[in-house]
C-alpha cells in the first residue's frame, strides 16, 4: 500500500461525506407542495408492493448540549415539550396516509434525535401505534433506535422490543473522562455496560456503539483504551465516525480550543489504530466508518452487495421511498429530496396550516440520477462502471492523480478503489461530483476529508 502520510496532506480539503448526491449546500429547484405530492405517489407506487417503506422519525429534544453535536436539537429540560411534538408527528403522517391508495408497508422504521429516549416510553408507544394502526409492517421490518446511555431505562428498552424494535444505537463517543468533561457528554463505561446487558437480556438482537475520532484532546491512548471496552461490551456494529469541525455552522464547537484538537495524520492514526483493533477482535470495516460482527445483516449485506447508504449512513435496505417526519427530517423518494423547516416553531406552523413542512428539498436531473448511482455504487461496493464521458475537465485530472497517487484503478471498464483509495473514499468519489467545482460553497459547507 502506498504510503498515506503524503495522501493525507494532499488530500485532506473540505469534501462532502455523500450521504446523499447531489449534496445538501448544492440543492436547488426545491419542490412545490404539488410537486412534491407527485414524487411521493410515484415512489409509493414503485415501492410499497415490492419493497415496502422506510419512515425516519426526528425527535430533536436533548436535555444538555454535547459540544461536538452536528445535529438538530433543541435543548430544554421541561418534558411538557413531549405532548405536542408527537401529536404534530401523527399529523405530519396523516399528510402523507392522505396521498397513499393502500396501506402503507412500513420495512423500516428508525427514530433518530436529539435523543429519541429524552421522550417517555408511553409517549413513544403512543406515537408507534398510531404508525401502527394506519399501516402494516413488513415481515421482518428493521426498526431501531437511537438511545443516550445515561437517560435509557427499563421502560424504554422493555416497551420499544415489544412494538417489534430489534435494534438500538448507543451514543458513546469516548470513554475518557477528560474527553467527556471537553464535549460535556458524561457516561460511565458501567452505565453503557448496565444499558447493553438490559438490552440483550429483554432480547435486542443488534446493538450498535457510536465512536468519533478527532474529538479536543484524544490521544493513540485514549483511544485504545475506549476501543478496549467497546470490544468488551461486543456491539454487533460499531460507527467510528471522523469528527466533523464546522463550527461556523454549529457554534457549540467554539467551546473548545480549536488547537487541541487532532488533524491531518495525527487524526487519522487514531483512526487507524481503532481500525486494527477492531480488526484483531473479529469486525469487518462496511464501506466508510462503519464495521461489523460478520454475524451482522450490515456485514451480509455488504457481502452479498446489497449496501446502500442514506442520511443516517450505511443500511442493508433501501426502498425507494423514505419519508422523513419531524423537525430538520429529509425525505427521500429517490427522484427528489425535501427537507423540513429546521426551526421547531416554523415546523408546528407549517403543519398547523395542513402542509408538507419543506424547507427545502431538490428533484433530481436525469444527470443527477445517473451521478448519484455511481457515487453509490462507489460508497457501498468500491467501485462503479467507468462513465468517462461525464466526467469535466476537472475530473479528469482528479481521476489521473487519484491513479497516479494508486487511489483508484479502471479494471474491465470500471472504477475501482485500491485499498490505498479506501482511506480517502470521499475523495474517491468527489471524482463524479459535477457540483463540486463550487469552491466557495464547498470550503464553507464540509467538514475536512480526516
Ligand atoms: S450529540 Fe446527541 S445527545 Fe448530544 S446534543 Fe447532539 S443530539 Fe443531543
Amino acid at each position: 500500500m502506498k504510503a498515506l502520510a503524503p495522501l493525507i496532506r494532499k488530500y485532506n480539503k473540505p469534501i462532502p461525506r455523500y450521504t446523499s448526491y447531489p449534496t445538501v449546500p448544492f440543492w436547488s429547484n426545491s419542490p412545490n407542495q404539488e410537486q412534491w405530492k407527485s414524487h411521493v405517489k410515484n415512489a409509493f407506487k414503485k415501492s410499497n408492493d415490492k419493497e415496502g417503506i422506510s419512515i425516519y422519525v426526528h425527535l430533536p429534544f436533548c436535555e444538555s448540549l454535547c459540544t461536538y453535536c452536528g445535529c438538530n436539537t433543541r435543548i430544554t429540560v421541561n418534558h411538557k415539550v413531549e405532548s405536542p411534538y408527537i401529536e404534530a408527528l401523527k399529523k405530519e403522517f396523516n399528510l402523507y396516509l392522505e396521498l397513499f391508495d393502500s396501506k402503507p408497508i412500513i420495512s423500516e422504521l428508525h427514530l433518530g434525535g436529539g435523543t429519541p429516549t429524552f421522550f417517555s416510553a408511553d409517549h413513544l408507544e403512543d406515537l408507534i401505534s398510531y404508525f401502527f394502526e394506519h399501516s402494516e409492517i413488513s415481515e421482518n421490518a428493521n426498526m431501531s433506535f437511537e438511545a443516550h446511555p445515561a437517560n435509557t431505562t427499563y421502560e424504554h428498552l422493555e416497551t420499544l422490543y415489544r412494538l417489534g424494535f430489534k435494534r438500538l444505537s448507543l451514543g458513546i463517543q469516548d470513554f475518557d473522562p477528560h474527553v467527556q468533561t471537553l464535549i460535556n457528554r458524561h457516561q460511565t463505561v458501567e452505565q453503557v455496560e448496565q444499558v447493553v446487558s438490559l438490552a440483550r437480556s429483554i432480547g435486542y438482537e443488534s446493538i450498535n456503539f457510536d465512536l468519533i475520532y478527532g474529538l479536543p484532546d484524544q490521544t493513540i491512548d485514549s483511544v485504545k483504551h475506549t476501543v478496549y471496552e467497546v470490544i468488551r461490551l461486543k456491539p454487533e456494529r460499531i460507527a467510528f465516525y471522523s469528527y466533523a469541525h464546522v463550527p461556523w455552522l454549529k457554534p457549540g464547537q467554539r467551546k473548545y480550543d480549536e488547537s487541541n484538537l487532532p488533524s491531518g495524520n495525527e487524526k487519522f492514526k487514531l483512526y487507524e489504530e481503532g481500525r486494527e483493533m477492531l480488526e484483531q477482535a473479529g469486525y469487518h470495516e462496511i464501506g466508510m466508518d462503519h464495521f461489523a460482527l460478520s454475524n451482522d445483516s450490515l456485514f451480509n449485506s455488504m457481502y452479498k452487495g446489497t449496501l446502500h447508504r442514506n442520511f443516517m449512513g450505511y443500511t442493508e435496505r433501501h426502498t425507494q421511498l423514505m419519508i422523513g417526519l419531524g423537525v430538520s427530517s429529509i425525505s427521500d423518494t429517490y427522484t427528489c429530496f425535501a427537507q423540513n423547516e429546521k426551526k421547531l416553531e416554523d415546523y408546528y406552523k407549517r403543519i398547523d396550516e395542513n402542509e408538507f413542512p419543506i424547507f427545502k428539498g431538490h428533484q433530481l436531473s436525469d444527470d443527477d440520477l445517473l451521478r448519484r448511482q455511481l457515487i453509490l455504487d462507489l460508497m457501498c461496493r468500491q467501485k462503479a462502471e467507468l462513465k468517462a464521458e461525464i466526467l469535466n475537465s476537472g475530473s479528469i485530472v482528479l481521476l489521473d492523480e487519484m491513479m497516479s497517487d494508486n487511489m483508484v484503478a479502471i479494471i474491465d471498464n470500471q472504477l475501482e478503489i485500491t485499498n490505498t483509495g479506501k482511506a480517502l473514499l470521499r475523495n474517491c468519489c468527489s471524482i463524479y461530483d459535477a457540483y463540486l467545482a463550487d469552491e466557495v460553497k464547498s470550503t464553507n459547507m464540509f467538514s475536512m476529508a480526516v
